[in-house]
C-alpha cells in the first residue's frame, strides 16, 4: 500500500501564496512512486493550482464539498464541480463537525457525493478530550465510522481513506496534547475491527488509515511506524515548506 502524506492548509494562504508554495514544492520533489503527496488548499486556489500541478509529484484535495451536485444551495461548491480538479477531498474534519455543526448524516452524504464524482474521500474521525476521558472513544469511533460510511456500497469501500484525528491532539485545539504511538495503535485496531465486522476482513485491511494531530518533522517517523498507519494528515506543519518536505523525506525513508 502507498504511504499518504496529506497537507491540510485550512484557511491559510492567498491564491498567490498557494501558487508560490506549490511551485517550490514541485521543484523540491522527485517522483515518489510509493508516496502519495497531497495538498489541500483553500477552495479558491484549487482551479489555478490544478493548472500548475504536476500530478506525478503532488495531487490536490478539497477541504470540503457539498453533497448535492447542483441546485439552489447558495454558497456551496459541489463534487461535480470539483471533479477533475482534485483527486481527494477531506470530509468530516473535526473543525467542520464542531464549528460548522456537520453531523454524521451530512458527512455520509458528502462521502457518497465524492465517490459518485470520482473524488477519493478522506473521512476524518476522532474523539474529543472529554469523550476519551469518559471512556467513550470506541463508541465515538464506531459511530463516526459506520455513520460516515453509511451511504458507501460494499464494493466502493476501496475508494475510501480514513483519517484518525483525535480532536485533543490537533494543534489548533487549546492545550493540544501529543498522541502516543500506543494510543494511536489502539484506535487504528478499533477502526480495522469495525471495518472488518462491517465489510469483511480482507476489504478492511486494504483501507488506508492516516493519522493526524500535531504531526511535525520530528515525530512523523514514530507515527509512520505505528502498525496499521498508512500515512499522515498534517495541518500546521504543512504550511512550512521545509517541515512538509522533511516529513515526505521521512516517509520515504522509514517506509522504504
Ligand atoms: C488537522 O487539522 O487536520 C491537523 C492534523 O492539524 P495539526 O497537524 O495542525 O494538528
Amino acid at each position: 500500500m502507498k504511504t499518504y502524506i496529506v497537507g491540510n492548509w485550512k484557511l491559510n494562504f492567498t491564491v498567490g501564496e498557494s501558487s508560490i508554495y506549490l511551485h517550490k514544492l514541485l521543484k523540491s520533489l522527485p517522483n515518489y512512486r510509493d508516496t502519495e503527496v497531497v495538498v489541500a488548499p483553500s477552495l479558491i486556489a484549487l482551479q489555478p493550482l490544478s493548472l500548475q500541478i504536476d500530478r506525478h509529484k503532488v495531487k490536490l484535495a478539497a477541504q470540503n464539498g457539498f453533497y448535492r451536485d447542483y441546485g439552489a444551495f447558495t454558497g456551496e461548491v459541489s463534487f461535480s464541480q470539483l471533479r477533475g480538479l482534485v483527486d481527494y477531498a477531506i470530509i468530516g474534519h473535526s473543525e467542520r463537525r464542531y464549528i460548522l455543526r456537520e453531523d454524521d448524516k451530512m458527512v455520509a452524504k458528502k462521502v457518497a457525493a465524492a465517490i459518485r464524482n470520482k473524488v477519493t474521500p478522506i473521512l476524518c474521525i476522532g474523539e474529543t478530550e472529554s469523550e476519551r476521558a469518559f471512556g467513550e472513544t470506541a463508541d465515538v469511533i464506531r459511530d463516526q465510522l459506520i455513520g460516515g460510511l453509511s451511504e458507501v456500497a460494499d464494493d466502493d469501500l476501496h475508494k475510501v481513506i480514513i483519517a484518525y484525528e483525535p480532536v485533543w491532539a490537533i494543534s489548533s485545539t487549546k492545550a493540544a496534547k501529543i498522541a502516543t504511538p500506543d494510543e494511536i495503535s489502539e484506535v487504528v485496531k478499533m477502526i480495522r475491527k469495525v471495518l472488518g465486522e462491517t465489510y469483511g476482513e480482507k476489504p478492511a485491511e486494504n483501507v488506508p488509515i492516516l493519522f493526524g494531530g500535531s504531526v511535525n518533522a520530528s515525530n512523523a517517523g514514530a507515527y509512520l511506524t505505528v502498525p496499521g498507519v498508512n500515512g499522515l494528515l498534517i495541518g500546521g506543519s504543512s504550511l512550512i515548506l521545509n517541515e512538509f518536505t522533511d516529513i515526505i523525506e521521512t516517509a520515504k525513508r522509514v517506509r522504504a
